[in-house]
C-alpha cells in the first residue's frame, strides 16, 4: 500500500496529490515480470492512474488510462478507483531499448507515436471518454496535456521510476498539481516558476529516502513536499488535507471470467467444448489462470 498526500495552497489557488508508489510499482514489476524499460513504463502509468483515481467523487467511480502507439511497448494500460485501487498491463513486458542520451530510459520512444484515452465511469448511463495525440510518450507530459485540451483544466503532472541495478524498483513516484478555478494569477507564475527549476521526482524522492531511514511513510511524503514547494511564496505554501492510500488489487474473479467466456457466443464455445474440452483463461490484470473444465463449460453453455 501506498500513502499520498493531499495538500491545499493558502490561498486556495492549487491542490497538490504526491505520492512513493515504489511498492505498487514493485509488486506490478513481479506480477508481469518486467524489464527495467517496461517497468518504468507501466510503473508511471499506474502511478498517474492511482492519483487521478483518487480526484474521482466516489469511491466506485472508475478510470481507465490506455497509452497506445507505433512503438515496441504497444500498449500500456490502467485501471484504478476512486477507493484508490490500481491494476494494468503492458502488453509488451520485454521491452529492451537503448538508453536515451541523457541516460535515461527511454519511454517515449517506446510508445512512439499514438494516443492517450481516458474512460472515466462515473456510473452515469455513457462513460466520459477523452482522447489526445500522445505529446512525448513520455507519460507526465501526456496526462498533463490531457487535462489541458479534454478537461480544459490546468494540470501538472510528474512522474519517475528509477530502477535499481538488480532491476527491482528503487523508488517511484508522482505528483499531480492541479489548478482551481478561482487561483490567483501570482501562483501560476510562482508554480511555473518553481516547475520549471524543479529536479526529477525520484531524485529528490531517493534523497529524502536516503537520509531519512525509518521515518513513516507519510513523514517521507511531508519532507518531499517540503522540498518540492520550500521556495514559493508564503502565500501558496501548500498545507496538507489528509493522508489517502492506493494500492495494486486485481478485482478479476471466475464469475467475471464465466461473463467472458458466455460473450464469445453459443457457437464458438461449442467449438471450444468439442475441440479443446477446456479453457485456460489468463487474467492480463494480475496473470492468474482460471481453468474451466468441460463440466464447467457446458453448464456455461447451457445458460445461453
Ligand atoms: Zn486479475
Amino acid at each position: 500500500m501506498s500513502k499520498v498526500l493531499t495538500a491545499l495552497d493558502k490561498s486556495g489557488s492549487f491542490r497538490v496529490y504526491l505520492t512513493v508508489s515504489t511498492d505498487m510499482t514493485e509488486t506490478a514489476r513481479q506480477i508481469h515480470n518486467t524489464t527495467p524499460l517496461a517497468t518504468a513504463a507501466l510503473g508511471r502509468v499506474l502511478t498517474g492512474a492511482g492519483l487521478m483515481g483518487l480526484m474521482l467523487k466516489n469511491e466506485s467511480d472508475k478510470l481507465t488510462v490506455q497509452f497506445k502507439g507505433d512503438g515496441p511497448a504497444r500498449e500500456i494500460l490502467a485501471t484504478a478507483y476512486g477507493d484508490g485501487s490500481v491494476k494494468g498491463y503492458i502488453s509488451n513486458p520485454n521491452l529492451d531499448m537503448p538508453l536515451k542520451a541523457d541516460g535515461h530510459l527511454d519511454v517515449g520512444g517506446a510508445l512512439g507515436i499514438g494516443q492517450l484515452t481516458v474512460i472515466k465511469d462515473l456510473g452515469l448511463k455513457e462513460p466520459y471518454v477523452g482522447r489526445i495525440s500522445l505529446v512525448s510518450g513520455e507519460i507526465a507530459d501526456d496526462l498533463t496535456a490531457y487535462y489541458y485540451i479534454s478537461e480544459q483544466q490546468n494540470s501538472s503532472v510528474a512522474l519517475g521510476v528509477k530502477i535499481a541495478r538488480d532491476c527491482s524498483v528503487l523508488c517511484s513516484g508522482g505528483m499531480i498539481i492541479q489548478m482551481l478555478p478561482d487561483a490567483k494569477e501570482a501562483s501560476v507564475d510562482a508554480l511555473e516558476a518553481m516547475l520549471g527549476e524543479l529536479e526529477p521526482l525520484t531524485s529528490i524522492i531517493e534523497r529524502v529516502l536516503l537520509r531519512s531511514a525509518g521515518m513513516s511513510e507519510e513523514g517521507v511524503l511531508q519532507e518531499v513536499l517540503q522540498e518540492i514547494f520550500g521556495g514559493m511564496p508564503e502565500e501558496f505554501a501548500p498545507e496538507i488535507l489528509e493522508f489517502r492510500h492506493m494500492q495494486w488489487q486485481c478485482d478479476c474473479s471466475e464469475e467475471r471470467l464465466e461473463r467472458a467466456l458466455a460473450a464469445i457466443g453459443k457457437k464458438d464455445l461449442r467449438e471450444i467444448i468439442d475441440e479443446d474440452g477446456q479453457a485456460e483463461l489468463t487474467c492480463q490484470f494480475c496473470e492468474k489462470k482460471y481453468l474451466f473444465d468441460k463440466e464447467h463449460l457446458e453448464r456455461i453453455y447451457h445458460q445461453l
